[in-house]
C-alpha cells in the first residue's frame, strides 16, 4: 500500500491523533438504529489508545451546511461510543482548542459547523491540526470528498490510514487494482444513466462483465431484443453499443441475460413466467429478473473466475420471487468464497441489501458500506481523501 498505517507509528505517548471517522448513523427519534459506523471505527482507536495516543475525533453529522444547527450536535454519539468502547469519551463543542480534559478519546463537534469543512480551507484546516500531532482517516465513506477534514489536514501533520481505511483499501485493491485472474464483474441496478462512468472503467479492466438488472433492458434493446414495457433507457440505445464495442476492443466478455422473468404488475408475487429472450412480449411486459439459464452462465463464468466483483442486484430483489437470480447468484458467489476459490467483494446501497436478502453478506470477502465513495471508486476516480494518505 502507498500509504502509512497504524503499523508504522511506534510510541504514541503524550500524543494526540486526530481520527477522522464516519459517524454519520442514521436516527430515528433521537435513537441510533445502527450503530455499524461506531463499530468500526474501535479498532483504529484501540490501536491508538495501546500506543500511547490521546484519540481526538473528528465527524461530521447531516448537512448543516456551514452553519452551527443545534438538531446536527455530534454530542449524542458520545455516550453511544463510550458504551462500545466500555472506556470515557469526552465531547467537546469546539474545535477552536485542543481539549484538555482527562479523558483519552474525545469527540469534537460537527465539523460541517464550520463553513471552511466543505470548501476544504486551509485556514480551517490547519485549526484541525492543531489539535492532534499526528492525523489518522479511518472513513473511507467520506473519502470522495475534499474536505478539510479528509483532505487538506492530511497534508499538514504526518498522516496515516486508519485500520477500517486499511482494510477496505485492501480489499478494493484485490478486487479491480491488483486482482487475481480471470476477473469478473457483476453491474446490475435499475439504470444505465447512473452507472456509466463504472460500466466503462471495468470493461477495460475486468475479463468477464456480467450485466443484469433493469440496466441490461438498455443493452438488450440496443441489440435489437423486444423489452416490452421493462424499465429501458431508450435514449442510451447508442451509449450502450458504444460500451459492448468498448467491451469487445478490451477482451472483456459481456453477459446479458438469455433468458427473462416477466410480469405485468410492479408486485410481490405478481403472476408471472419465465422465457427466452426471443419469446415475444407484449406492451404491458415487464422484466423483473433474470432467468435461470442466465444464471447457469453466470455461475459456470464464476466457478473459473478467481475475483468477483459486484454492484447492483439482478433484478428487483425487493418483491420475491423475482429475488430468484440475485439469490442464487449471491449464494453461488458465497460457496465459491468460503471454499477459498474465490476473492467477492461487493458494495453499493441496494447490493448491501440484497445480499443480506440472501443471509450472506457475511460470507463475502468484502463488503463496503461506503455508498458513493465505493461507487466513486469503481468508476476509477481519484479519491481526495486516499490521495491525501498517499503523498
Ligand atoms: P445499488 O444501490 O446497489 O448501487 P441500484 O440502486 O443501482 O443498486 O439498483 C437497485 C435497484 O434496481 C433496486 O431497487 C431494484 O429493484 C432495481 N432493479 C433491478 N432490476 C430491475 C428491473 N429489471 N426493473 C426495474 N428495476 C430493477
Ligand atoms: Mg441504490
Amino acid at each position: 500500500m502507498p500509504f502509512k498505517t497504524l503499523d508504522d507509528v511506534s510510541d504514541l505517548n503524550g500524543k494526540t491523533a486526530v481520527v477522522r471517522v464516519d459517524f454519520n448513523v442514521p436516527v430515528e427519534d433521537g435513537r441510533i438504529t445502527d450503530d455499524t459506523r461506531l463499530r468500526v471505527a474501535l479498532p483504529t482507536i484501540r490501536k491508538l489508545l495501546e500506543k500511547g495516543a490521546t484519540v481526538a475525533l473528528l465527524a461530521h453529522f447531516d448537512r448543516p451546511k456551514g452553519k452551527v444547527v443545534p438538531e446536527m450536535s455530534l454530542a449524542f454519539v458520545a455516550p453511544a461510543l463510550e458504551a462500545l468502547l466500555g472506556q470515557e469519551v469526552a465531547f467537546a463543542d469546539t474545535l477552536d482548542a485542543r481539549y484538555s480534559g482527562d479523558a483519552r478519546v474525545v469527540l469534537y463537534e460537527n465539523v460541517r459547523f464550520h463553513p471552511g469543512e466543505e470548501t476544504n480551507d486551509a485556514g480551517f484546516a490547519k485549526q484541525l491540526a492543531a489539535l492532534g500531532d499526528i492525523y489518522v482517516n479511518d472513513a473511507f465513506s467520506a473519502a470522495h470528498r475534499a474536505h478539510a477534514s479528509t483532505e487538506a489536514v492530511a497534508r499538514l501533520i504526518p498522516a496515516y490510514a486508519g485500520e477500517s481505511m486499511r482494510r477496505e483499501l485492501t480489499a478494493l485493491d484485490a478486487a479491480l487494482g491488483n486482482p487475481q485472474r480471470p476477473t469478473l464483474g457483476i453491474v446490475g441496478g435499475s439504470k444505465v444513466s447512473t452507472k456509466l462512468d463504472l460500466l466503462k472503467n471495468l470493461v477495460g479492466k475486468l475479463d468477464a462483465l456480467a450485466i443484469g438488472g433493469g440496466m441490461a433492458n438498455t443493452f438488450l434493446y440496443a441489440q435489437g431484443h423486444d423489452v416490452g414495457g421493462s424499465l429501458c433507457e431508450k435514449d442510451l440505445k447508442d451509449t450502450a453499443i458504444e460500451i459492448l464495442r468498448e467491451a469487445d476492443t478490451k477482451g472483456c466478455h459481456i453477459m446479458l441475460p438469455l433468458d427473462v422473468v416477466v410480469a405485468q404488475e410492479f408486485k410481490a408475487n405478481a403472476p408471472h413466467r419465465t422465457q427466452p429472450l426471443s419469446a415475444p412480449l407484449s406492451a404491458d411486459d415487464k422484466i423483473f429478473d433474470a432467468g435461470p439459464l442466465t444464471v447457469e452462465a453466470l455461475t459456470n463464468v464464476m466457478a473459473g473466475s478467481k475475483t468477483l466483483i459486484w454492484n447492483g442486484p439482478l433484478g428487483v430483489f425487493e418483491l420475491p420471487p423475482f429475488d430468484a437470480a440475485t439469490v442464487a447468484a449471491a449464494k453461488f458467489a458465497a460457496q465459491q468464497t468460503k471454499s477459498g476459490k474465490l476473492v467477492a467483494v461487493a458494495g453499493g446501497g441496494d447490493t448491501v441489501a440484497a445480499l443480506n436478502h440472501a443471509g450472506v453478506a457475511d460470507d463475502m470477502t468484502f463488503v463496503s458500506t461506503a455508498g458513493g465513495a465505493f461507487l466513486e471508486w469503481m468508476e476509477g476516480k481519484v479519491l481526495p481523501g486516499v490521495a491525501a494518505l498517499e503523498q
